[in-house]
């Protein structure tokens, strides 16, 4: 399903058609540019266990991509692919970050792309973190 929609500013979108159910665009859509349009939450626990899903600018195969987070690899089993959201656990944060660094990569494509997401303490953020409070 398609729908010509408009920005009216950052992360804001107005649609402007009827939806269309083709899938003509992912069909004819042939570029391998890859792009991070959007990540959630968009900040974590310390204590790592979140799931964090990316929105990637077109679907790709999952075996063609190369997700490094705080520098790791993950292997085919750390991450999924439904379509275009890529989804995987957060990692502890372990001494001296600031933050969880993901970076992308699609096979025989020139480039990468870096995310960061700041990690809070577990008691200073807004998002549930499912970790059970032991404190
Ligand atoms: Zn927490």
């Amino acid at each position: 399903m398609f729908a010509i929609y408009i920005k009216l500013r950052i992360g804001q979108f107005k649609r402007v058609s009827l939806p269309t159910y083709s899938d003509l665009i992912e069909e004819t859509h042939t570029s391998q540019s890859l792009g991070f349009d959007n990540i959630f939450p968009n900040e974590l626990c310390e204590r790592g266990g979140q799931m964090i899903f990316i929105k990637l600018r077109e679907s790709i195969e999952k075996n063609k991509l190369y997700v490094h987070c705080n520098g790791k690899l993950l292997n085919q089993n750390d991450f999924q692919v439904d379509k275009t959201i890529l989804s995987f656990e957060s990692p502890v944060c372990t001494q001296n970050r600031k933050d969880v660094e993901v970076t992308a990569h699609i096979e025989k494509t020139l480039g990468y792309t870096t995310y960061t997401v700041p990690y809070h303490l577990h008691g200073d953020h807004s998002e549930p973190c499912g970790v059970i409070n032991e404190d």
